[in-house]
């Protein structure tokens, strides 16, 4: 069976969901995960799960590395170019070229070095220029960092609806910056990220792109694009492990003399000659700051090694391929029950649309979309939740669901939407221990 809008399959029994796995070709990927028994993980966009090869990795890190070689592994364990060298590995990911990515820090303080060096570009030759444009949808650390670059330099951030942004860039004489997230962490919302970074040049702002919910997980092309910086995380489709470090590109045309605040050491262009002048490195690597997180960085290396594994399989494209299936038969089998359940699917059905997750919204009154999630994962489906906002115009609570191509399968699909059916069933939703929210949600 397939869906009649997209031309996805769609299994129609739990052995067809079996069948269309052993028959994929991508499917070996999912072995080098260390995925617990029982458990259908739906959250893949939050936390990604841990590959069989990194506590290997770390063990060895620790005891050799550290323990037995000490500072000589600075040298000998290659330590000081983890993050040119991860950042290479990514590169390879989103359409960057060898040299252009490094991977550090986290996302919120990236972003914060590329706001910044994109407006130092910017107010060399365009003083008028001093709004910073994002959506009121984007992840809330990228508009808390916007805002303090603009509280700093008596700029302003302007926030838009995702529909009123061509609108407001064609009368963009005075924006700077363009700033979005290619995939909208709560929408699922895909941007046309050559389209929209076209946009911004075509009223002289320049682009910079979060890449939170798009690298390992749909093809990024940055080089093609055009786009001025993009960053990114570490933890989620690329599963570098809780905390790992983000990475940071450049486009080449920038990396040479755009300059970032925080000019640390590692940022230099010789750090191991401790000169008290300060000489920013020739490219990308002078977005470093301080000292890399080698335990961190081993780590997060084996999680990209993870999404690389897929380059003899046809890489990004056929892991998007795969992504779009699996998100595809989600949102038909939901679709199914939708009026019985009071379930909407609210993420894009359009492929070219859609990142890798599913988001929906619970209609009945009071929305019960917290318990609902928790109930799902007390039967062993995890997703999570996201609580809306008012706006206007108001932004509903949202259940997400993220699929990660490499270990997802459609016989996860298939078991997440019958424990589905189960917990809207039974209105397990309304027990009090599903309704009490942790801090983390
Ligand atoms: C996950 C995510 C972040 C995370 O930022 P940290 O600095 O790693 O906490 C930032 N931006 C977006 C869009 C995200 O989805």
């Amino acid at each position: 069976m397939t869906s009649p809008s997209t031309d996805e399959p769609v299994p129609a029994s739990r052995a067809e969901a079996l069948e269309l796995d052993a028959r994929d070709p991508l499917a070996p990927l999912r072995e080098q995960f260390e995925l617990p028994e029982g458990i259908v993980y739906l959250d893949g966009n939050s936390l990604g799960v841990l590959p069989k090869a990194a506590p290997a990795r770390l063990a060895r890190v620790l005891r050799q590395e550290w323990g037995a070689q000490l500072i000589r592994s600075w040298n000998a364990a290659g330590w000081l170019d983890l993050p040119a060298r991860v950042g290479d590995k990514i590169a390879r990911l989103i359409g960057a070229g060898p040299g252009e990515v490094v991977a550090a820090d986290s996302t919120s303080v990236n972003l914060y070095k590329v706001l910044s060096a994109a407006a130092g570009l910017q107010r060399s030759d365009a003083p008028e220029r001093r709004v910073v444009v994002s959506e009121r949808t984007n992840f809330p650390t990228d508009l808390y960092v916007a805002a303090s670059l603009c509280r700093e330099r008596d700029w302003r951030l302007e926030l838009v609806e995702t529909a009123d942004l061509p609108a407001r860039l064609a009368r963009g004489d005075d924006v700077a910056i363009l700033l979005l997230t290619h995939v909208n962490y709560r929408t699922g919302w895909m941007h046309d990220l050559a389209g929209m970074t076209a946009a911004a040049h075509e009223c002289g702002a320049l682009a910079i792109w979060d890449l939170a919910h798009s690298a390992g997980a749909v093809p990024v092309d940055l080089r093609e694009t055009g786009a001025d910086f993009a960053v990114g995380c570490g933890y989620k489709y690329l599963n570098g492990g809780p905390g790992a470090p983000a990475f940071v590109w450049a486009a080449p045309r920038h990396a040479a003399h755009a300059r970032q605040p925080l000019s640390g050491w590692m940022g230099h262009a010789a750090p191991f000659r401790f000169a008290p002048e300060y000489e920013p490195a020739d490219g990308v690597a002078r977005f470093l700051c301080g000292t890399p997180p080698v335990l961190s960085m081993a780590a997060l290396e084996c999680g990209v090694d993870t999404v690389l594994a897929a380059e003899p399989l046809g890489g990004m494209k056929a892991l998007r391929a795969r992504s779009l299936r699996l998100t595809g038969a989600f949102t038909a089998l939901v679709d199914r029950h939708a009026a019985a359940w009071a379930l909407r699917v609210v993420s894009p059905r359009e492929p070219e649309r859609r990142g890798s997750q599913v988001c929906l919204v619970h209609d009945a009154p009071g929305g019960h979309g917290y318990a609902i999630v928790q109930a799902l994962i007390a039967r062993g489906v995890v997703g999570d939740f996201r609580a809306g906002e008012p706006g206007p115009p108001p932004c509903p609570d949202i259940l997400r669901f993220g699929f990660s191509p490499l270990y997802t399968r459609f016989v996860d699909v298939w078991d997440a939407v019958e424990r589905l059916a189960v917990v809207m069933a039974s209105r397990e939703y309304e027990r009090e221990r599903f309704r009490r929210r942790a801090a983390v949600t």
